[in-house]
């Protein structure tokens, strides 16, 4: 339902924790957040946004770079295992999605023949999973694996991705589900709509249906999901 993203030089809890209540408006049943600082942090709740801080408490979570959401459940009831970030079996990849994976069913019995098992009840476990298979399997880069798992789905999406193998990079990927690059100088912002993001930048980025964007610090690299090379179009 509500994504917020950050990949810059301040302090990436507060900008997601205040992004993900500033997308309320939107209605949601969980929330969760992952703050990486060398080794990513993982919390999300059944609830509100409030509950989740409250969980968190004075637990101090330092880093730069991170990803919240808010969920509005489509696949498994609302609780603290279905609510995102969902992280994927061996560990390598964090996600948080946005839409319906239609064919996750298909997919995660395929995945369970080569002896994946699910945590959640979620279509975007299936999805995570889906991408860190590429990825081990196949030895390519986190960016190869995220954009082959995506051609292999049916549905609509708005994902940003977080891999172990890679933590100061953030993937975010869109078809049929709204995702918007905040532009700063040494950062990005990344949110399911721009009401996150216009505090921090006003030079914003629509992603495409089968844009993917991959994140770091002080670059940018879009393209589809099929590899073709785009040159982003930064509006104010
Ligand atoms: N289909 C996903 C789920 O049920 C995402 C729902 C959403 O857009 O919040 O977990």
């Amino acid at each position: 339902c509500g994504i917020v993203g950050y990949i810059g030089y301040r302090q990436a809890f507060p900008i997601v924790i205040n992004g993900l209540k500033r997308l309320e408006y939107r209605g949601y049943d969980s929330a969760g957040i992952c703050i990486v600082n060398g080794d990513p942090f993982l919390a999300k709740q059944k609830g509100k946004v409030s509950d989740l801080e409250a969980f968190i408490g004075d637990r101090p979570l330092p880093g730069t770079i991170g990803i919240g959401h808010t969920r509005w459940a489509t696949h498994g009831e609302p609780n603290d295992i279905n609510a995102h970030p969902h992280e994927s079996m061996n560990g390598k990849f964090i996600l948080i999605h946005n839409g319906i994976i239609e064919n996750y069913s298909l997919l995660r019995s395929k995945l369970e023949k080569r002896g994946y098992i699910f945590k959640s009840e979620t279509d975007t476990e299936v999805l995570v999973n889906l991408i860190e298979y590429i990825y081990l399997k196949g030895n390519v880069t986190p960016e190869i694996a995220v954009r082959l798992a995506l051609t292999k789905v049916v549905g609509a999406y708005g994902i940003v991705v977080i891999n172990r193998d890679e933590p100061d990079t953030l993937i975010a990927a869109r078809k049929g589900s709204p995702l918007v690059i905040g532009v700063g100088e040494g950062e990005y912002f990344i949110a399911s709509d721009a009401t996150p993001i216009v505090e921090f930048t006003k030079s914003v980025i629509f992603l495409n249906d089968n844009d993917v964007a991959v994140l770091q610090r002080n670059q940018m690299v879009l393209k589809t999901i099929y590899n073709q090379a785009l040159e982003p179009n930064i509006q104010q």
